[in-house]
């Protein structure tokens, strides 16, 4: 059986509204791992070391001088 779809009379669709209580969790959320990637990029075995070791510095260290943390 086919169907056909007609287009809406109007020429636009409304996309349908997000409600603030389904978006913040995830606002927040990305907030929080944006913070710990900025901390991790910028702070981590450079200033401060939750880490033992040099592994987080050289994997970020790139990042580190191309957004204009103190490195060394
Ligand atoms: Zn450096």
């Amino acid at each position: 059986m086919a169907h056909s779809v007609a287009p809406p009379a109007t020429g636009h669709a409304a996309p349908a509204p997000l409600p603030v209580r389904t978006v913040l969790p995830w606002a927040v959320l990305g907030g929080i791992l944006m913070l710990v990637l900025l901390y991790f990029v910028g702070a981590e075995q450079g200033a401060t070391a939750l880490l033992s070791g040099t592994g987080v510095h050289e994997w970020v260290h790139d990042g580190r001088h191309l957004l204009g943390f103190p490195c060394h």
